[in-house]
């Protein structure tokens, strides 16, 4: 892996690109990380890729807990669709903050 020494932008390769693809900046802006600083990089694209599909499927609880709301059986039905509906929002609210945070660290390759 290579790094942009303008932008911080992360290239997967054997050899810096010519140009970097966010910013511009030439060749020799680019220098090749180490094998911790590429590890921990595969580490949070992997984590980063977790919270992505747990945000997805908070997605879906919401929108079933939708159907059950417009269903309206019973009070005590209710009420668990309404508490599944703010869970599912906190959940997407945390990760979305976490990921943010990742990013400004620059663990987002
Ligand atoms: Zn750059």
């Amino acid at each position: 892996m290579w790094q942009c020494n303008a932008c911080g932008y992360v290239w997967d390769g054997e050899e810096a690109p010519e140009q970097c693809p966010k910013c511009g900046a030439g060749h020799a802006k680019f220098t090749q990380l180490d094998d911790k600083a590429a590890d921990l990089i595969e580490r949070a694209r992997y984590t980063n890729s977790l919270h992505m599909q747990i945000y997805a499927l908070m997605e879906e609880v919401m929108a079933i807990a939708e159907e059950g709301l417009d269903d309206n059986l019973d009070a005590g039905c209710t009420k668990i669709f309404e508490q599944t509906l703010v869970q599912a929002e906190f959940v997407q609210q945390a990760i979305k903050a976490e990921l943010q945070g990742h990013m400004k660290k620059g663990k987002w390759g």
